[in-house]
């Protein structure tokens, strides 16, 4: 595996280590609904590695003898500061960028650990399950909005605003902070909206994140 290091989308890197990326689970209430889950009442959090990111815009790769792989398309957070039971204002003011990822799960796998109540890191963890995008400076963000798009194969897939968030960001990042203390350089994946599906190799993926970034890539 490649070494991954966070870019900026100019390309210049980030020189911050990206250390852990904590995920939250059914952060859109549609997209909860579309797998059958329950919204929780707090925030179900959940971590993957610093092996599972990888550059979005090399091929994609389907991991091998697993079935359902789902593509999950999602707000990526890049922390600069450290936060431990951050305030919100100091949560908002370590938020260095915004890019896209994708949450790669294997999910008849995770179905299965569900089922037996086991915690979801083999469904969501493995090499190359969090695939990253550059990241666009925060203060490049003015709206209090925030919309992304994933098209597969020239067909709109998912539409994500971080209004319709049951947890906005910046709370869930002091949420987070109170759990797991937020080092520079980690991630935050901030819950996909509904539209998740299957991955299959030679589809095309195209993400967008308001008019400041576009990537594009391959599953092979
Ligand atoms: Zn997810």
């Amino acid at each position: 595996m490649p070494e991954y290091q966070h870019h900026w989308k100019d390309g210049t890197p980030v020189h911050l280590p990206l250390g852990k990326v904590v995920c939250i689970g059914r952060n859109y209430a549609e997209h909860a609904r579309e797998l059958n889950n329950p919204v929780p009442d707090e925030p179900l959090l959940f971590i993957k590695p610093s092996t599972s990111a990888v550059h979005i815009t090399r091929p994609v790769k389907c991991p091998q003898n697993q079935r359902t792989v789902h593509f999950e398309t999602e707000l990526a957070v890049l922390i600069g500061r450290p936060l431990t039971n951050a305030s919100a204002s100091e949560a908002e003011a370590a938020i260095l960028g915004y890019g896209l990822a994708l949450d790669l799960t294997l999910r008849d796998l995770q179905s299965k650990l569900k089922e037996k109540g086991q915690p979801w890191e083999r469904a969501k963890g493995f090499d190359g399950a969090c695939p990253l995008s550059p990241f666009v400076p925060a203060e490049t963000f003015t709206g209090n909005r925030i919309h992304f798009t994933l098209d597969i194969d020239g067909q709109r897939q998912q539409t994500g605003d971080t209004g319709d968030m049951l947890n906005p960001i910046v709370p869930l990042i002091a949420h987070i902070s109170s759990q797991f203390t937020l080092q520079p350089g980690d991630v935050v994946l901030t819950g996909t909206p509904k539209g998740v599906g299957p991955l299959n190799p030679g589809q095309t993926l195209s993400l967008e994140l308001e008019d400041l970034l576009f990537v594009e890539t391959k599953v092979v």
